[in-house]
């Protein structure tokens, strides 16, 4: 029996729909504005969705693009910018960079404005279990373990890849409630054993159809967040027969992808209340 979807269409429409009624009675228009360099398609496309997104639930946005070779020093001086712009309040550098160091930019941007949640302070606050701004991915994950009544308390959980953006914060959420949490990666041994023990899998690796079927546990809940182009086609880290052993599975596209979307914007409207209302 094919495994359920965990669909992302509904679970962001529901949220949409939470975020235009909030930000209806806010009282002010929160804005977002958007760092790009260079002229890499997928982050111009990245950035496009969640502009209109933005626009769809009432936020502000401005997207600022600087040509490919930019200097370091001009991308740090519109952060500082944006950061000192009490108008703005939120701030997403989309990478890659186009050459310059990321790690610099990340770091200057303004905590509170950081709506990809990339900044050590916010990390940190993550990992410590205070207030932050966390990244939108890993959100999204856990916006549709709650829409789907996944409850990840007791359960194993494993999360192949470690990067920043989504495995590290992914743990760290999943750590939040009570689950057992295990992060693979690629030096991971025997990787097949260790997913197989997972009741919930999540697969961030960015590599078309990784997690083959005999990788997991009947009845698993599997989230596939890669994103691999294949002619024009997405695929997703999780292979289609997949289905075939889960319970539940997020759709490739139509799953992880748009709640990322959905938690950009509800990151910017978070923050535009602890700012504007807390300072
Ligand atoms: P990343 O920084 O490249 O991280 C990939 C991770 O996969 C690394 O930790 C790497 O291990 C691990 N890995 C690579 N080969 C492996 C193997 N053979 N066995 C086990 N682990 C392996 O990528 P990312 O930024 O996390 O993104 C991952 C994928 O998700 C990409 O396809 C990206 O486009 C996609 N993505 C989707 C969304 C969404 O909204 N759906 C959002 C963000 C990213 P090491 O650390 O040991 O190298």
């Amino acid at each position: 029996m094919a495994a359920e979807r965990l669909d992302g269409q509904v679970a962001s429409g529901a949220l949409i729909r939470e975020l235009r009624d909030e930000v209806a009675g806010l009282g002010f228009v929160p804005r977002l504005d958007f760092v790009r360099v260079g002229d890499d398609p997928a982050s111009a496309y990245y950035v496009r969705s969640k502009e209109r997104l933005a626009a769809k639930v009432g936020v502000a946005s401005r997207t600022h693009v600087l040509p490919e070779g930019t200097a370091e020093d001009s991308v740090m001086a519109l952060v500082a910018g944006l950061n000192a712009d009490t108008e703005v309040d939120g701030i997403l550098v989309q990478l890659p960079l186009a050459g310059i160091d990321e790690k610099v930019v990340l770091d200057a941007i303004d905590p509170a404005k950081d709506v990809d949640g990339l900044h050590p302070t916010n990390v940190g606050r993550l990992w410590s279990g205070r207030d932050a701004l966390v990244p939108a991915t890993p959100l999204g994950i856990m916006a549709l373990c709650d829409h789907y009544g996944i409850d990840p308390e007791g359960t194993n959980v494993v999360i192949v890849g470690r990067s920043n953006l989504v495995g590290k914060p992914l743990a760290a959420l999943f750590l939040g409630r009570n689950a057992t949490v295990t992060v693979a990666h690629s030096r991971t041994r025997d990787l097949a054993e260790v997913t197989r023990r997972a009741d919930i899998l999540v697969a961030a690796v960015g590599k078309a159809r990784f997690v083959r079927p005999e990788m997991v546990r009947p009845g698993a809940v599997v989230f596939d967040v890669g994103v691999t182009r294949e002619d024009g086609v997405v695929v997703g880290d999780v292979d289609p027969a997949v289905s075939e052993v889960a319970s539940w599975l997020t759709p490739m596209p139509g799953g992880t992808g748009l709640m990322t979307v959905a938690m950009v914007i509800a990151n910017t409207v978070t923050a535009a209340k602890r700012r504007r209302w807390l300072a």
